[in-house]
Formats: structure tokens, sequence, C-alpha cells
């Protein structure tokens, strides 16, 4: 009797558990898999700043524990939906300590990073010394914690004026800017860390990140605001006087450069299947991520204009110093080995979103 009753116990307990796994299953889709029995928590750096926080959130719908840090130079508290916060700098003494010594923290996402081209070129040692001095810091707490899996936000910047368009992965990376030039640095830092220590990575280099969460609920917020699209719903709004177009004498078919908007929910859910490749032993990757159209300046305010139903003003000032004319990706490689669609591929869409 005492035998049948452990029995039927154990066969309980082993429901409940298979219950619990099947829900989560479902619940991640086909996206995510967890492995088995283990806590493994992902730290997410820059996780309240605009992709961080996307990124973060597409994470916490997937069940996964979530570490987040964030400066709040650039990030914002409020764009935080779960998982655990600490606010604090790569660079600071109590980093290490305070966040890899209190978690069990498996793999990196690596946004953290100042990212305006045109603010490179006028303040280069901000750029290596955050982008860099801080990723180096982050890379020697890796190895010293055993992390062996690190997803780093990239860019399309380390290509520079581009051999090909679209750009592929394999083309030349000659940065004309020290945002570029100070990814590009970490990339090559990286590689030799994987043959050095085993620490595999994906890198993706992306175009331009645009768009607001679904929900509505976070967006892109940066002070002061730089981004082409946002600049635009501003002028919309009525808190700007008109759009300044920053050079139409660009060899292109209306002067003003082409860019290749992205959705910032493609974009983060790229992030998720690449940490899943990686965990299912997938090696060290690099991936573009675009949505392989290419927009002009020009041609965004124009369907700005008809997403918002405001005559938008333009003006032409000059050129913004490190911005090559022509940058749209060739996202076939993402595409095919990871699956990868993105589900936004609309500018109209994108700038609905954003409005
Ligand atoms: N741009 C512009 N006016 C603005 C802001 C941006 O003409 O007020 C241009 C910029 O020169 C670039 C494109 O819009 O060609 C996208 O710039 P953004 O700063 O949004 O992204 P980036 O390409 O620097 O990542």
């Amino acid at each position: 009797m005492v035998h049948l009753v452990a029995k039927g116990t154990v066969l309980w307990l082993y429901m409940v558990w298979s219950w619990g796994n099947i829900k989560r299953v479902l619940k991640q889709g086909t996206v995510f898999i967890r492995q088995e029995g283990k806590t493994m928590s992902i730290l997410v750096t820059g996780g309240a700043g605009y992709i961080g926080s996307h990124t973060a959130i597409e994470l916490l719908e997937a069940n996964e524990d979530v570490i987040i840090v964030d400066n709040l130079q650039n990030g914002h508290k409020g764009a935080v939906k779960g998982g655990k916060f600490y606010q604090c700098d790569l660079r600071d003494e109590a980093f290490p300590d305070s966040i890899f010594g209190e978690n069990e923290i498996e793999e990196v996402i690596h946004f953290a990073a100042d990212s305006l081209v045109g603010e490179s070129v006028q303040d280069p040692l901000k750029y290596y010394n955050n982008n860099m001095v801080s990723t180096l810091r982050l890379l020697g707490k890796i190895k010293e914690y055993g992390v062996k899996r690190l997803v780093y936000s990239s860019t399309t910047a380390t290509y520079g004026e581009p051999e090909n368009i679209p750009i592929l992965e394999t083309d030349g990376t000659v940065p004309t800017n020290p945002y570029g030039e100070t990814k590009l640095a970490v990339e090559k830092a990286l590689k030799w860390v994987d043959v050095a220590y085993g620490i595999k990575y994906v890198f993706l280099r992306y175009f331009n990140a645009a768009g607001a969460h679904i929900s509505g609920e976070i967006g892109e917020d940066h002070r002061p605001e730089t981004h082409l699209i946002p600049i635009v719903l501003e002028a919309a709004l009525g808190k700007r006087n008109s759009v300044e177009i920053y050079g139409d004498d660009y060899e292109t078919p209306d002067g003003s450069c082409i860019r290749d908007y992205i959705h910032v929910t493609d974009l983060a859910v790229a992030h998720i299947l690449a940490l899943k490749s990686l965990r299912e032993g997938s090696g060290s990757k690099i991936y573009n991520l675009g949505n392989g159209k290419g927009f002009s300046v020009k041609e965004v305010v124009r369907i700005a204009r008809e997403v918002t139903g405001v005559n938008i003003k333009e003006t032409i000032a000059p050129r913004r110093a490190g911005d090559p004319a022509v940058l749209v990706a060739s996202s076939e490689k993402i595409r095919s080995e990871l699956k990868w669609e993105p589900k936004y591929d609309d500018l109209a869409v994108i700038i609905d979103t954003a409005w």
C-alpha cells in the first residue's frame, strides 16, 4: 500500500513537472528552447536603452531569467519591464562582484555603448573609452566567471563606405568614423578571445533601428534626439520647425543618404535567435541585420507625411561628418541560417509604430 502511494505521488509530481515544461515551451513557441534543470541568467548590458529594452521584453516573454545593467546615461529606468535591474557602469569598480557574484550568469547580450556617428567624430575619446574600455572590462569578467556565450551588438558602421550594395558579411571593413572603428576593434578582440578561451559569440551588425514596441509602452527616446525618424516625428508634432536634411549632394537618386531601416522588435528577435544558435552549439558567427530595402532621407520624410497626415517641412543642411552615402544590408545569411524573418518590413508600418 505504502509502495503504491509512493508510486502515485511520484507519477503525480512527474505530471505536474511535465505540464510546467509543456506550458513553458508553448509560451516560447519555437523561438527559444531552454536547457533543462538549470537557472540560466542572461545579462543584458544597456538593457534600459532602446534596442536593449526591446530585447529584454522578448526574453522575459520567453520566460528567461534576465539581469539588466545600465548606467542610465542614455537608457531609461521606465523602459525596464522586468528582470533584475542594476544601475551601474561597466567601468565601476563594484561592477563585477555585484552582478556576476550575485547571479548565475550564463550568457551575455552586450548593448551598452555610445552609438552616435556624428558625436563620435567630434569626441572620439568618449567612444574609445566607453565602447572599448567598458567592453574589455566586461570581457575580463566574462572570462573570469566562465561565461561561454555572448551576443554582441555591432553595427554596419564597421564597413565604412561599402564595397557592394547590399553589403555582405564577407565585405571589407574600413570604418569612416570612431563609432564604427571602436565596434570593429571589439569584434577583433572577441575573435582572439574565442580562440584563447572558447567564448563563442554572435556579432549582429545592425542597420538603422527604428519604430517602437507594438504595445506602445516603450520606444525610442534619446536625449538629445539625433536619429532621423524620431526627429521627423517631432517635426510632425510641431516640436521642431522642420527636418534638416544632412546633405543633398550625395551620389544617390535624390542626393540624400540612403539607409536600411529595421524595426526594433525584429532586431530584438534576432538576438534571441542568435542566443538559441549558440546554445545549440553553433560556432561564432557574424550576421548583418537590415530589411534589405534602402530609403533616402527625403523618402523617409515623404512616407512620414503620409503616415502622420502632417505636411512636415524639410530644409537642406550641410553633410554630417562620417556619413557614408548608402548603407543597405543583405540579411540573407541570418534568414537562411537562423530562419530570421522581419515582421515589420514596411517603412510606413515602422514609422506608424513610432508615431
Ligand atoms: N539625418 C538627417 N537629418 C537628421 C538626422 C539624420 O538628414 O536630422 C540623416 C543622417 O545623415 C543619415 C540618416 O538620416 O543619413 C540616418 O541617420 P540616423 O542618425 O538616424 O542614423 P545613423 O545612420 O547615423 O545610424
